[in-house]
Formats: C-alpha cells, structure tokens, sequence
C-alpha cells in the first residue's frame, strides 16, 4: 500500500475531534500543526508508522487539582489547577503558567503541545508543558494573590522538579508570583533548585527574561524583513496587549526606528498617530504592571491619542502587526483588513493569537507570517539559558546573553527557512516552524521505541 493511501489527515483529525471533545482550542492547535505534518509524513512513511504525531497529541499526563485559598473577608474560595505534561522527548517539561479566567483543560492543552515545537525549535534541551489556574488576579489584593500562589505551589511541587518539570510565567504569571511560587516551593522541599525560570535577578533569575519574548518576536520579524532586503527604520507597527511581550516589542521597534501606532488590553485599543516613544512605553508599563490600570487611560496622559472601546486595533493600517495578547485575537476577517491594507508581515509575540482561517488568509497573500511558536519563542529560550545558568551556579553577561537571544531567534529563522521554502522562493513560516519543530521531537521519539 502506497504511504499516501494510510495518510489520512481527515480520519486522524475525526480522532483527535473525538478523544477531546469541547476542547476547541486544543483540537484548532493540533489541526494546524497536522496540515503541514501530513505532506510531511507522505514521504516519511516511518513517522507515520511509529504514530509519532499521534503521540505528541496525546499529554504524557495532564495533572488537575483543587487549590483552595481565603480571600480578604474570611471567605474559602476554590479554584481549579492543571499540570500538562505534554512531551519530555528532549528534555524536562518546560512551560508557563497562566492565571486568568479563561484558563480551562483546552486552553492548556493547545498551549503545552503548542510549547512542544517552539521549545524544540530554540535548539535547547526543553520538552513541552504548561499549566495554570482559572484564578482571576485581576482586583486581588496582593496577600490574596501570595495566598493563592502559596496554596497552589503546596500541591504542584510534587509533579515538578529542575530536571523533572520546570515552569515559568505567563498572562497573569510574573516576577512576584514565581517570587511567592519559589518561596513556597523551597519552604515544602528545603531545596533551593532551579524548578522555576522566570526568577528575580537576586535568587537566580536570568537578565533579558523580562524582556526576551518581545524582543525576540522583533528580532525574528527583522530576519523576516531582512529576506525582502528590508529593515524596521520609518515602518509603522500595529501592536495588541499592554503587557511585558507588547511592551518589550514596542521598545524594540521603537529602538530598530520603527513606529508603533497602537497597544491594546480586553477593555480596547489606544492609537497614538504620533508614535508610542519610549516614555509613553515606560509610562504604559508603570500603569499596567505596578499600578494594574486600564490602557484607556493613555488617552488622558498622551492627548495625541484615541481609544476605541471592545475592538481590536487591525483595522488601523501599518506595514507590521505584532499580536501580543492572547489566543485567537486575530480572526480571518481581520487578517483581510491587514492584507487589504497593505501590511507587510506579521510577527506573533502572543501563543496562537490568529485563528485557522487568519492562518489561511496570511498564507494565501503569501505574508511574511511568523507564527508564535517560532516568533515567540525568545521568552523560553533565554529561560533555558536561565536553566544552565542555575546547573552552573553562576550568572551571565547581559551582553553575552542579549547576543544569545538574538542567535537563538536567527537559528529559528533558518529551519523555518530550510523547512518552509516552497518552490517559488516563498517562505512558508508555519509550515517550516511546524516541520522543524516536529522533526527534532520525532527523531528522539523514534530513538526511544514504543513508550
Ligand atoms: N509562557 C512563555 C511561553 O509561552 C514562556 C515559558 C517559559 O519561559 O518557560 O513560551
């Protein structure tokens, strides 16, 4: 039987469809991933017959547990908590944890197998994994949250471990709550290890974490440009969330010459025709971090700019997008009012913020589009620097470190590059980062038989 006759797509898809049921998040990660491992599998029958993407889209363990805290006013509030451990081929589970309302098993699910690529694709020893809570941080007093983070270390560290299982922050994860998380985790197991990345500088943490995903989604978007002679200088930017990715890739475009036209949070978007500089991005940074207020009040600072409540900021034209909020933020319509409008390319700092059909339309204008798990991908990678860094004991130069990053995200350039080329020069970025990724996880697997 010839391979292309057993490779069938659409049945491996019913399966994954049934197995997950709602968990559309989930099913959208691995259907996007499939599109591009099938063509690949045509002619690598034995992937196909060892079902290697079979197993990649089945977690090694998805772990859930109740995490109990008392608010302020006495009262016990309950919470869920996962663990998704979804492949550790290459190394220790690696991956975030997200604190926010939306977290569900789904959501979690997409982001751990989504992590399995990107992590693969930075060349560093990372498996892939992810977890959180469906806690909401927003409006919590800070004891509330150290309570919260101290009651959920008290049941993940026995599924965690610097060579086991090592997470990091996400959307509502930051410095502080890997600071509480830490504490906790040294006060249950005496050990002062390298469990978590994502530290404070002063207990073992990594200069550039902060900064790394923004700034590596800016230096991957500059190699993108770079294969079209480009570069950032005079170019405008249309930028999503207001967090520490959308921050850090607006101070990047900034420092490269570039402009950035807009941020965004779930209340809507700013666009400051004028350009957010720096000082408005410090500005922005001091009000969501420290002070944890709404974007929309930019406008009362930086009179040049307006806000547009309940929308996204895709319709404003610009020659690059940088979606750095969250997961499908950008859909397919939105994606043709960039295209129409003139946008050039498309760099991901968020975990799939474009949908199916975005994807589609992107690759169909033949975009310069990076998906995340390749734009993305500097957070991680300098938090696998931070990892050596604790083995070793010692910390690095920021400039060695900066010079690291910025290999790192050129690497994932290239095997996007040797993977995604297509016949007409086009550079298919989400078909190479997909392949490239898939290929390094698949070899180990293959090497290991059937576990
Ligand atoms: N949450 C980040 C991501 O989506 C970083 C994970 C980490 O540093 O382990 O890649």
């Amino acid at each position: 039987m010839a391979v292309s006759d057993h490779v069938d797509f659409n049945g491996f898809m019913e399966g994954v469809k049934r197995r997950n049921p709602y968990q559309p998040e989930f099913v959208q990660a691995v259907q996007e991933v499939a599109e591009d491992i099938y063509s690949f599998l045509d002619t690598n029958e034995e992937y196909h017959s060892q079902q290697i993407l079979r197993r990649i889209a089945e977690p090694d363990r998805v772990v859930s547990f109740r995490v109990c805290w008392e608010d302020d006013n006495g009262n016990v509030r309950v919470q869920r908590g996962w663990r998704v451990q979804n492949n550790n081929a290459i190394g220790p589970y690696k991956g975030g944890l997200r604190f926010h309302p939306s977290v569900t098993e789904s959501v979690l699910k997409f982001l751990a197998f989504e992590q399995t690529f990107k992590n693969a694709l930075t060349g560093l020893p990372m498996g892939g994994g992810k977890g959180g809570s469906n806690f909401n941080p927003k409006g919590k007093s800070v004891r509330e949250i150290q309570r919260f983070c101290q009651s959920f270390m008290t049941e993940l560290y026995r599924h965690i471990g610097a060579d086991v299982d090592v997470p990091a922050g996400d959307i509502g994860v930051g410095g502080r709550e890997i600071g509480f998380m830490f504490g906790q985790y040294k006060r249950i197991t005496g050990q002062f290890t390298g469990v978590l990345t994502g530290k404070g500088l002063e207990y073992g943490g990594s200069l550039i974490r902060p900064e790394a995903t923004g700034y590596g989604a800016v230096y991957f978007l500059m190699n993108m440009l770079a294969t079209k002679g480009q570069d950032l200088v005079g170019k405008t930017a249309v930028i999503s969330g207001s967090g520490n990715v959308a921050t850090h890739a607006a101070e990047k475009i900034v420092q490269l010459g570039g402009k950035v036209l807009t941020l965004s949070d779930s209340g809507g978007f700013i666009h400051d025709p004028d350009g957010i500089s720096q000082e408005k991005i410090d500005w922005v940074k001091t009000h969501k971090t420290h002070r944890r207020g709404r974007i929309e009040d930019y406008c009362a600072e930086f009179k040049s700019a307006t806000f547009t409540a309940g929308k996204t900021p895709w319709g404003v034209p610009c020659d690059v997008a940088l979606p750095c909020a969250t997961q499908n933020e950008l859909l397919g319509d939105d994606a043709k009012e960039l295209v129409k409008n003139g946008c050039k390319a498309v760099s991901e700092g968020a975990n799939m913020p474009t949908d199916l059909a975005g994807v589609h339309v992107f690759r169909d204008a033949k975009l310069l589009y990076a998906p995340g798990k390749a734009a993305n991908a500097g957070g991680v990678a300098v938090s696998g620097l931070e990892m050596s860094q604790n083995s070793e004991r010692r910390s690095w130069k920021e400039e060695e470190l900066q010079q690291m990053l910025k290999d790192i995200m050129a690497g994932i350039h290239k095997s996007c590059e040797t993977y995604g080329r297509q016949g007409d020069g086009y550079i298919d970025y989400v078909k190479g980062a997909n392949i490239g990724g898939f290929k390094k996880v698949a070899d180990a697997m293959l090497a290991f038989g059937v576990v």
